[in-house]
């Protein structure tokens, strides 16, 4: 941490691509991406004379989840603006966005940065459209138009970001949010989901802003927090120095250098010349209407975790592991859900369900995290799967969890257990017996092979007995060998401890 004389002002400017069937005004399909360059063009995209722009409803619909999602207030008016300016990839000269009467004002988000709540607030959501993607060769450029009108939703926020680390959190979990509400992938790598940082510093203790620089196009998460740290550092230099930044500029990010550079000064803020898109009619919502989308979106990841931690007594970490992805959460639920009915079938168990997670909840809430969260987990890494290609049910996976429960099974026969179910989706209980993994509970059968195992290593045993203490665990290796497997580790040590004391 640096020392506290200056503080930082990050604020972000985000593009999320909404994810619907086809672009934001014509019928073009809207996975040109995939497709060989300019195969997904039409008159209107394109930016012929006498086309009409036609609305997508579904756009419109879903820039008002998001909206309402990041708690922007949604007015009962809303409209469209020609944003003008010359460049390759922008056919018609302007590019239909929304100025002065956004779908969404006034929101904001509020997130975990380490054990930190943190509150940004959000100026704007506007919808627009996307321009063409320019590729640039060695001596030409060329222009692929799939990308111009793919409907974008950009997301304003104030600059209440104090470090990299924060824009970083506040970006996943704007990410977070999309992929709940289902709008958008927002994949950063892909470019759905695409930041320009602004940054500057200022004295601690002085509420002015002062000069800032834009960082573009900032494609991953990492290069957020590494291209902001980088010019915060700058910034910090400049400012002792007695020279702090003076002017607007935008700056590039070098991956290989890990560096910014600049790219250009911004001698005056740029004129668009803003005026109303005459070829679309005005928005109007209705409060019914924008009530109606509020009550149907999801729980947002916030509240998920609230719950998460409240009912099922998961730790703060285990809870964001598990909630970072809406269908991992669900399959989670699921598991709980049959965990608990099968506990309840349990002997030894009393009481409901409820009474049952309550009085065992934190080794429950423990043994579920590191099942799903730890050891799936890596599984579903390995072999890049998602938990939607995940072979076991969530029945499945409950009952293998009750086994280890009923200390019916050894860690390193659950590992077995686990790998078999991912590749065949089988039954635990089925795998055991077939496998023959069940845990040695026989006492007098491990009693039986420890004296064995004592016999045949007098030189080992010799050597525990004679101070050196790691020897002991050369034996317990001998007995789960000898056992195939099946003898508690833990067990046999304290067997083991016993008889050679
Ligand atoms: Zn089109």
């Amino acid at each position: 941490m640096q020392n506290k004389k200056y503080e930082t002002v990050i604020g972000l400017e985000i593009h999320v691509r909404l994810d619907t069937k086809s672009k934001m005004f014509c019928a073009c399909s809207n996975s040109g991406e995939d497709l060989p360059p300019n195969t997904t063009v039409c008159p209107i995209c394109m930016g012929h004379p006498g086309t009409l722009p036609a609305m997508n409803e579904q756009a419109i619909a879903w820039g008002m989840k998001a909206a309402l999602a990041i708690n922007c207030t949604v007015a009962h008016e809303s409209k469209f603006d020609r944003k003008h300016y010359f460049y390759p990839d922008l056919p018609k000269g302007y590019q239909i966005s929304q100025y002065d009467q956004p779908i969404g004002q006034n929101g904001w988000i509020e997130f975990m940065v380490e054990s930190e709540l943190k509150k940004v607030r959000l100026n704007r959501l506007h919808l627009e459209e996307d321009a063409a993607k320019l590729m640039h060769e060695k001596n030409h450029s060329l222009v692929d138009f799939n990308r111009a009108g793919v409907p974008l939703a950009e997301i304003v926020t104030e600059v209440d970001l104090r470090s990299p680390k924060e824009a970083k959190a506040f970006l996943q979990e704007l990410r977070r949010i999309m992929r709940y509400l289902g709008v958008s992938e927002a994949d950063m790598e892909k470019g759905h989901l695409r930041c320009d940082a602004n940054i500057s510093l200022r004295p601690v203790g002085d509420a002015k802003l002062y000069a800032k620089t834009e960082i573009k196009n900032l494609n991953s998460f990492r290069s957020v927090e590494k291209a902001l740290a980088y010019e915060e550092e700058r910034q910090r230099i400049l400012w002792e120095e007695g020279t702090p930044v003076s002017y607007l500029s935008t700056r590039g990010w070098n991956e290989q250098e890990q560096k910014t550079y600049e790219q250009r000064i911004k001698e005056d803020a740029n004129d668009y010349r803003y005026f109303p898109e005459p070829d679309l009619p005005p928005l109007e919502f209705k409060d019914r209407v924008i009530e109606a989308v509020r009550d149907q979106l999801p729980e947002l990841p916030a509240a998920k975790r609230k719950r998460f931690q409240e009912q099922y007594g998961l730790s703060p970490a285990d809870v964001a592991v598990l909630t970072d992805d809406k269908e991992v959460a669900h399959y989670t639920e699921q598991v709980i859900s049959e965990l608990k009915s099968w506990l309840m079938d349990l002997e030894e168990m009393e009481g409901t369900e409820e009474d049952i997670w309550r009085t065992h909840k934190k080794k429950l809430a423990k043994l579920v995290a590191n099942w799903i969260g730890t050891e799936l987990f890596k599984h579903l890494n390995e072999h890049k799967l998602s938990i939607k290609d995940c072979k076991i049910t969530p029945e499945n996976f409950s009952e293998f969890l009750t086994l280890i429960w009923k200390k019916k099974v050894n860690s390193s026969a659950a590992q077995t257990i686990l790998e078999t179910m991912l590749g065949t989706g089988a039954d635990p209980s089925h795998i055991l017996e077939e496998k023959d993994l069940g845990q040695m509970d026989d006492a007098r059968a491990l009693d039986v092979i420890i004296a064995k195992i004592i016999t045949t290593n007098e030189k080992v045993v010799a050597e525990y007995r004679g101070g050196k203490e790691n020897a002991i665990q050369f034996l317990v290796g001998m007995v789960m060998k000898e056992s195939k497997g099946k003898a508690n580790p833990e067990t046999a040590l304290e067997i083991l401890r016993k008889k050679l004391s």
